[in-house]
């Protein structure tokens, strides 16, 4: 027998986020942070005492041990009251690579950064993405070599989530580097992952984007020249960081799909609101079969679309807790969350705000902010729809039809 349904604790746990978004996060608080372009502190702070931030890093160590279900839940309710998803970002970039970081880093690290970003007071992001670009993780030319007890990093890392951020409030990267020559055939072999605080000696940042949405959580790039750390700082094992960053990678993209849901499913209470008021040729035009049957089709995509995300991140609870499923086998499942998700949301806002005439292309319309943020994952951060696509074509058919190989 199959039971879909929440426990007690994970339906409570629903309701105290709820409520907490629905004082901290109205939408004028929304438009404000979009406008001022930063999350302001009493907000993390709030998030930390709630036991949000890096939740899913154990107890033992701190965090809260939150499972990947109940994470989606946090993340699902996130979407639905910070529509320009800002402060989502901050808080899956966090809670996906923080649990990676926390799982396989010393004690020193979870010392300096973990334990602080559990109470908004350090940031931890992901830096891999370079210029030569994001895709091809096994392409990177940033470098690592060892220094006595530690390790000198070179290279620079572009379109990092979190720069000022990690800047202003302490803490740092989850950074990927070539610390060996990649074997015949196997590129992504050869790289191992490494934390750097941003405020370690040769760490610069040396570009700041204007991003056409999320304005509240910064975008830059920052250059490492002669960046020492010591040992302490790898995360995990020497050239194995690949597998690490595919971790990362893929706990992020369930949080994401549970964000795109969320942040869809505000968008058509919003829109439904809408086209029950506005009236033209006398009735209300959710009257109308062209609104009412695409809001339909919104509904029925965005439930399938909530039914898989919640079913990934259940797959992924098993394979930590249980080893029933392999990394492998999970991974085609959150590569069609991460798939399908932000090009669902983007046509469902999309939509509501054409529902909504002239008023949904103005900025008195919190809609535009959503179109805006959800782009950010439409056109690849986190990982591109097409890398998606590869994952899944690679675990029907075989790895014999990886295309880049
Ligand atoms: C707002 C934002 C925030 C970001 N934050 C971070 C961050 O915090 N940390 C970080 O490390 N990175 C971050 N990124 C970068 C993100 O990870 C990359 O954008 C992503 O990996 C894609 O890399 P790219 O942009 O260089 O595109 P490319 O890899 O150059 O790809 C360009 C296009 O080619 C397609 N393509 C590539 N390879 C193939 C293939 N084999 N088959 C078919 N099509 C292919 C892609 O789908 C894409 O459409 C962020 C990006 C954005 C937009």
């Amino acid at each position: 027998m199959i039971d879909f349904s929440f426990t007690e604790e994970q339906e409570l746990f629903r309701s105290a986020i709820r409520e907490w978004c629905q004082k901290n996060l109205p939408l004028e608080k929304i438009r404000e942070m979009d406008s001022k372009g930063e999350i302001p502190r009493e907000i993390l702070k709030g998030m930390g005492d709630m036991g949000l931030l890096v939740m899913t890093a154990p107890q033992e160590h701190g965090g809260t041990g939150a499972d990947w279900v109940t994470a989606c839940i946090a993340a699902e309710e996130l979407g639905y009251a910070d529509v320009s998803i800002a402060l989502p970002v901050l808080w899956l970039v966090e809670s996906s690579w923080g649990f990676v970081v926390d799982r396989y880093c010393s004690e020193r690290v979870r010392e300096e950064c973990i334990r602080k970003a559990f109470k908004g007071d350090a940031f931890i992001g992901i830096a891999s993405t370079e210029s030569g670009g994001g895709s091809d993780v096994a392409a990177f030319k940033s470098t690592a070599r060892r220094d006595g007890n530690g390790w000198v990093l070179n290279g620079e890392k572009i379109y990092i989530s979190g720069t000022e951020e990690a800047k202003k409030l302490g803490g740092g990267y989850f950074v990927i580097a070539r610390t060996s020559p990649a074997p015949e055939g196997a590129s992504h072999r050869g790289m191992t992952g490494f934390y750097v605080p941003m405020n370690a000696e040769g760490v610069e940042i040396n570009k700041r984007f204007e991003d056409m949405g999320r304005m509240a959580i910064s975008t830059g790039g920052f250059m490492m020249q002669n960046v020492k750390v010591p040992d302490d700082y790898r995360i995990g094992e020497v050239d194995k960081g690949f597998y690490l960053t595919m971790e990362g990678f893929d706990n992020a993209r369930i949080l994401i799909a549970a964000v795109c849901v969320g942040a869809a499913r505000r968008a058509l209470d919003i829109g439904m609101e809408y086209i029950k008021e506005r009236k033209a040729f006398g009735r209300p035009i959710g009257k109308f079969e062209g609104i009412q049957f695409e809001l339909a089709d919104d509904w029925a995509q965005l439930e399938a679309l909530k039914s898989l995300t919640y079913r990934t991140a259940w797959m992924n609870d098993m394979k930590y807790k249980q080893g029933k499923f392999s990394a492998l086998e999970v991974g085609r499942y959150i590569a069609a969350c991460k798939l399908i998700a932000p090009h669902l949301a983007f046509d469902i806002y999309k939509h509501a705000m054409i529902w909504m005439g002239a008023y949904g292309y103005t900025k008195e319309c919190p809609l535009e902010m959503g179109l805006r943020g959800i782009m950010s994952y439409c056109v690849g951060a986190e990982g591109a729809s097409n890398i998606q696509r590869t994952v899944i074509g690679r675990e029907l058919l075989g790895k014999e039809y990886i295309p880049y190989k």
